[in-house]
C-alpha cells in the first residue's frame, strides 16, 4: 500500500498532479487546504476560527490540520496521497507516528520544483479563473513566505529519510505527470 506525500510550493500544481496521481496508483486524495475550506464554506466553529488566518495566507496550527488527518487515515483502506501537508516538520513528525499508529509507513515524498516567478505567474492566473480568497497579491507573498520559512525545512526532513523524489514541475501537465509516475513507479 503506498502513502505519498506531494510537496512543492503555493502554485507548484500539487492539486493538478494529484489528479492523475490518485487515479493511476489508486490512492485517496487528501487535501488539508480543501478540507480547510470545507470547514469555512459550512461556517462551523472552526470554520470560523481560521477563516481570518487563511485569507491572510498564514498557516492554521498544527493540531488542527493533524487532527483532521489522524481522521483521514483511520477511514481510508486504499492508501493515501497527502497534498499540502505537512506544512511544517511537526507536522511531518505527525505525520510519520501517525502512519505508524495505523500499521502504515510513508513511501515517499514527491517534490514539485517550479522557479518563483513561475509560481506568481501561475497562482495570479488562478485567481482570475477560481476566485480564491487567497489567491491576490499580497496574500501570495505570505503564502510563499510561509513556504520558505516553514515549510521547506520539511524537504530537509524527508532528504535526510531518502524518501525525497526531486521532480521538474515546468512543461506540460502530461509532461510533468508522466514524470511523477515513472519516479514513483
Ligand atoms: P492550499 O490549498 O494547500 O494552498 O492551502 C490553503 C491554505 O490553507 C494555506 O495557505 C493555509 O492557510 C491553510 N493550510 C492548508 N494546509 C495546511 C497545513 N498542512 N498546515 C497549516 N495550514 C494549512
Amino acid at each position: 500500500m503506498k502513502n505519498i506525500v506531494i510537496f512543492g510550493a503555493p502554485g507548484a500544481g500539487k492539486g493538478t498532479q494529484s489528479d492523475f496521481i490518485v487515479e493511476h496508483f489508486g490512492l485517496t486524495h487528501v487535501s488539508t487546504g480543501d478540507l480547510l475550506r470545507k470547514e469555512i464554506a459550512d461556517k462551523t466553529d472552526l470554520g470560523r476560527r481560521i477563516k481570518d488566518i487563511m485569507d491572510a495566507g498564514r498557516l492554521v496550527s498544527d493540531d488542527i490540520v493533524t487532527e483532521m488527518i489522524d481522521k483521514a487515515i483511520a477511514a481510508d483502506t486504499k492508501g493515501m496521497l497527502f497534498d499540502g501537508y505537512p506544512r511544517t516538520v511537526a507536522q511531518a513528525e505527525s505525520l510519520d507516528q501517525l502512519l505508524a499508529k495505523h500499521g502504515r509507513e510513508l513511501t515517499c515524498m514527491v517534490q514539485l520544483d517550479v522557479p518563483r516567478e513561475e509560481l506568481i505567474r501561475r497562482l495570479l492566473e488562478r485567481a482570475k479563473i477560481q476566485g480564491r480568497a487567497d489567491d491576490n497579491e499580497e496574500t501570495i507573498k505570505n503564502r510563499l513566505d510561509e513556504y520558505n520559512k516553514k515549510t521547506l525545512p520539511v524537504a530537509e526532513y524527508y532528504a535526510a529519510q531518502g524518501k525525497q523524489m526531486l521532480i521538474n514541475g515546468t512543461g506540460s501537465i502530461e509532461e510533468i505527470a508522466e514524470r511523477i509516475i515513472k519516479a514513483i513507479g
